[in-house]
């Protein structure tokens, strides 16, 4: 029996949107492999978590509950699942590959000693062996994967999966994990200036994102579209480059190496839409482009667009919502 854990991030008390679609993957995988699905749970106190990964349907969670786990902290995250992936046997460890599953997935498949594939998005099997299939060549196409050692540790790409029912009545049991990280363990200390675009909206759980990239031509430029974000009751990203130059912290870029997202709304200002940026925004209902070149790339992605110098938009825009929503 294949026995399939999941690392289910929380976002303070609750798992976060990718620990959903990570146990809805594993859920999918254990349904068509005939193999079990757990999880693993890392915080101050886990047991919130691990009923809430129970209703998704693991059938053990794992905790390791400490103060140290309370943030997220590479070298601890990465020893104590390490630990609970060896004590619970498993064969395959499904994260997401949102911002912390891309710090960990590569540590961890070294560690375990494991093939690791990344930006997964579906599976088929043969004879109980998972192929996995993910989107290749900017999304133009799809690769389909096999792994040649006997553990993989498996990313699975940001919005692409359907949510997992919840059931309150789901019965599972909760292993605390006899496992201690200390103060030792830390190697690289991360600080993370983070911008939250005025509001404590997720990119990646944001549906209205105002995104901007080098044509916005420096931090100034952000404040503008900070505005229109707040205004809509949304939230900043931007691309590489601007993200690159330090115009705005790493953690707004939106893209292949950055969130991925799926908002109802995304306007890109300034941004050329290399295939890098647009594999980021795969899933956004409606685009809405601000670019001053015809020829821009993004306007193939965009369902409408403004050709213009966003300088003169932006503030248009703005002052007409004002009027509207305020
Ligand atoms: C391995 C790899 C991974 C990468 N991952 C990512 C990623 O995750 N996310 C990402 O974004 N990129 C990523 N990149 C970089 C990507 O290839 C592009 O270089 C980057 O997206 C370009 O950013 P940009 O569109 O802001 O800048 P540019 O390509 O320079 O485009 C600027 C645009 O602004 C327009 N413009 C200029 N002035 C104005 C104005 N006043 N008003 C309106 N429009 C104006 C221009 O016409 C132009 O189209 C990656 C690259 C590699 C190699």
């Amino acid at each position: 029996m294949t026995k399939i854990l999941v690392f289910a991030n929380q976002d303070g008390e609750c798992l976060s949107s990718g620990a959903r679609e990570a146990l809805a993957f594993g859920g999918r995988l254990a349904s068509s492999t005939g193999g079990e699905l757990r999880a693993v749970l890392l915080s101050a106190d886990a047991t919130a978590g691990a009923r809430e990964a129970i209703a998704y349907g693991a059938s053990i969670a794992y905790t390791v509950s400490n103060p140290l786990l309370a943030e997220y902290d590479v070298d601890l995250y990465v020893n104590s699942i390490y630990s609970v992936f060896q004590q619970s046997d498993a064969d395959i460890l499904i994260l997401s590959f949102d911002r912390v599953g891309k710090n960990l997935v590569g540590r961890l498949a070294t560690r375990i000693g494991a093939s690791a594939i990344t930006e997964v998005v579906d599976f088929h099997t043969n004879n109980d062996k998972p192929t996995w299939i993910r989107p290749i060549y900017g999304d133009k196409a799809y690769g389909e994967y096999t792994t040649t050692r006997s553990k993989v540790v498996v990313g699975i790409r940001q919005k692409s999966q359907v949510l997992a029912e919840i059931d309150e009545k789901a019965k599972g049991e909760i292993i605390p994990v006899d496992y201690t990280p200390s103060e030792e363990m830390i190697v690289t200390k991360l600080v993370v200036k983070i911008q939250s675009a005025l509001s404590d909206i997720r990119l990646e759980d944001a549906s209205i994102i105002v995104s901007g990239g080098r044509g916005v031509g420096g931090p100034e430029g952000f404040n503008d579209l900070q505005t229109l974000a707040k205004l809509l009751g949304g939230t900043i990203g931007a691309s590489r480059a601007a993200c690159d130059a330090g115009w705005v912290s790493s953690n707004l870029q939106v893209g292949q190496t950055g969130a991925v997202v799926a908002p109802d709304l995304y306007i890109a200002v300034g941004i050329s839409g290399a295939s890098q940026h647009l594999a980021g925004i795969t899933n956004a209902k409606t685009v809405v482009a601000i670019n001053t070149d015809p020829e821009a790339p993004i306007y193939k992605r965009a369902n409408m667009g403004v050709l213009a110098d966003y300088k003169t938009v932006i503030p248009a825009l703005t002052e007409k919502l004002k009027k509207v929503l305020v």
